[in-house]
């Protein structure tokens, strides 16, 4: 095949037939659709399968003063645009993950729960996408109990996945069913507490299924746990909350977060967590990061290069 160089008045020549054929008689311009979003993204691990499945995104302020909130302003704004990004509108994407083990189906984290926010809640859409039917999750995992990850476990007073086992943080559990934000009780009490008699409870280092395994990630919230998934020498890292902008959260981890509980704790779990992460090269789903939510990430400064997957996992 010859090349032929794509001139500036090869371009006007067909930007000008394509006016012409729209305005022909008999061609109907296609209607605009709107954005979209790919609902899931699947890939093998090993013996495994890994499913992201988009629960749904939202444009808001920031990153400042969510993230760098005890920043200077401008400061995170300069950080925003070296990389690309606005300074002053982002987008946070809300990822759940599937892990079929060949033996269970294990669903890490429930999404915000249908018709709770717009634009968000779409987990049972995708899982359907992805086909699965929600009465084939055998463990549903419950990373942190933050209403963003809890809100999709009850639909109409029942169990969205009704024939799975509940898995958490013991310490999790613990602090949100004992004395959880006044903002979060109801939640809790409304979408845990009917769950907690087929619930089991976790430390780091305890086993969801072979081979699906709890890391500590304290600090965004006082439990949270993250998981490393292994089969087959393959691995990965569930990371949840623990780095919650890909730019902000990973290049300055030891900036703070509006949404980490204990601010100086996260961001030790952020550089304990993405320093193994980025030593050992493995990919990893974080919950916020952007949709299909899985990367790698390297050593940059005094945090981490956030690099999205791209084929690698495909090979
Ligand atoms: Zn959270």
């Amino acid at each position: 095949m010859i090349a032929t160089p794509l001139t500036r008045r090869r371009l006007l020549g067909a930007a000008a037939s394509a006016t012409l054929l729209a305005a022909a008689p008999g061609f109907a311009a296609a209607p605009l659709q709107g954005p979209a979003r790919t609902a899931y993204r699947r890939f093998r691990l090993g013996d495994f399968e890994v499913t992201t499945l988009l629960d749904g995104a939202v444009a808001l302020d920031g990153p400042y003063p969510i993230f760098g909130e005890d920043q200077f302003a401008e400061d995170v704004a300069a950080l925003a645009q070296a990389n690309l990004l606005p300074a002053d509108r982002m987008t946070i994407s809300f990822t759940v993950t599937l892990v079929n083990t060949g033996a269970e189906l294990i669903l890490f984290d429930a999404g915000n729960g249908a018709g709770r926010r717009p634009d968000a809640g779409a987990l049972s859409g995708a899982l359907a996408q992805a086909g699965i039917a929600p009465e084939q999750i055998d463990v549903v995992v419950i990373t942190h109990m933050h209403p963003v990850h809890i809100g999709g476990l009850m639909e109409n007073g029942a169990p969205a996945f009704p024939n799975a086992r509940y898995v958490t943080g013991a310490k999790e559990f613990d602090f949100f069913s004992k004395t959880p934000p006044e903002r979060l009780a109801a939640l809790i009490a409304a979408n845990v507490a009917p769950l907690a008699e087929k619930m089991t409870f976790l430390e780091p280092g305890g086993a969801v299924a072979p081979g699906v395994e709890a890391v500590a990630a304290f600090g965004h919230t006082p439990g949270q746990l993250a998981y490393h998934v292994e089969s087959a020498g393959r691995r990965l890292m569930i990371t949840a909350d623990a780095a919650n902008h890909y730019v902000v959260s990973l290049q300055r981890p030891d900036w703070h977060v509006r949404f980490d509980m204990d601010k100086e704790g996260a961001a030790a779990t952020r550089k304990a967590l993405f320093g193994m992460i980025a030593a050992d090269r493995i990919p990893f789903i974080g919950y916020h990061m952007p949709n299909p939510a899985v990367g790698y990430v390297e050593p940059l400064g005094a945090g981490f290069r956030f690099a999205p997957e791209s084929y690698q996992l495909s090979l």
